[in-house]
């Protein structure tokens, strides 16, 4: 594959406005002081966060030409080269840490599951997504776009829009817009239910989200006996978290 087709696949939209790139670094937490950037391109972000006092910062990119600039235009810093996805976080810092980043789109998902995964080292996130993905990861219950990583993300975090941005402050630029948001950790550190339980109830209520619990949640062979009708009657975007904590609590106490 030559290089410009090799790139499509790595989301690269980089930000050109430098008031934007300042106010989404300055919504990392003053107490944030282990950080690492994901994507950091060509520096439009880290050159801000570079200059935060008494951080331990760390960036990873996996684009070989991105990291070649990246040592030349800030040789102190270190840069891990590689796949975010792949990388094993609790290598490197020894407390929790931030990550912070203008993401790339096409693994925003797959970002934000490993920080559900890593919730008991990932303090805060600060970050840039598609709109339509910053929405779904902040809607609460009620609404069309709240699914599966509004719920168990929002099991951990505080979860906040922070704001919009258009496609024309990227280059190049995408085709939907792009949203700033912040998850804070809670003090949450095990749910009240068997917690590997609760993402088999979520994900199977939300992969059916049209039909009633009761039939979402059959693929799950589990006996439902004890869960009240109340509750199987209703779809799951209209469950709270603490509502599909109950959910998972009683279905495990009838098995
Ligand atoms: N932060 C920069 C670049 C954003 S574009 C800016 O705001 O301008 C997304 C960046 O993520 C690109 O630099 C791309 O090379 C990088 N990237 C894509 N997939 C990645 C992965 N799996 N791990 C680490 N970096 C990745």
């Amino acid at each position: 594959m030559n290089d410009v087709r090799a790139k499509k696949f790595l989301g690269q939209h980089f930000l050109t406005d430098e008031n934007i790139a300042r106010r989404i670094v300055e919504s990392l937490s003053s107490e944030s002081r282990h950080v690492l950037e994901i994507g950091p391109g060509m520096g439009v972000l880290t050159k801000y966060l570079i200059t935060r006092e008494d951080t331990d910062f760390h960036v990873v990119e996996i684009d070989r030409e991105s990291v070649v600039w990246l040592h030349e235009h800030f040789p102190t810093l270190d840069v891990i080269e590689g796949d975010f996805l792949k990388y094993e976080l609790t290598s490197l810092f020894h407390d929790s840490f931030a990550i912070i980043g203008n993401f790339p789109y096409n693994i925003s998902s797959q970002i934000l599951f490993k920080v559900f995964d890593n919730r008991e080292h990932v303090n805060e996130v600060v970050g840039m997504f598609q709109k339509e993905v910053a929405e779904r990861v902040s809607a609460g219950p009620g609404s069309k776009t709240y699914g599966i990583l509004s719920v168990l993300l929002s099991a951990f975090y505080n979860i906040e829009y922070l704001f919009t941005v258009p496609e024309y402050v990227f280059n190049p630029p995408p085709k939907v817009k792009s949203a700033v948001i912040r998850l804070i950790r809670n003090d949450v550190n095990t749910l009240e239910c068997n917690e590997k339980l609760f993402v088999q109830v979520v994900k199977a209520g939300f992969n059916q989200r049209r039909k009633t619990l009761r039939n979402a949640l059959r693929q799950l062979n589990l006996s439902l006996g004890a869960v009240p009708e109340t509750i199987l009657a209703k779809r799951a975007e209209q469950l709270s978290v603490e509502e599909f904590i109950n959910l998972t609590k009683t279905i495990e106490s009838c098995q």
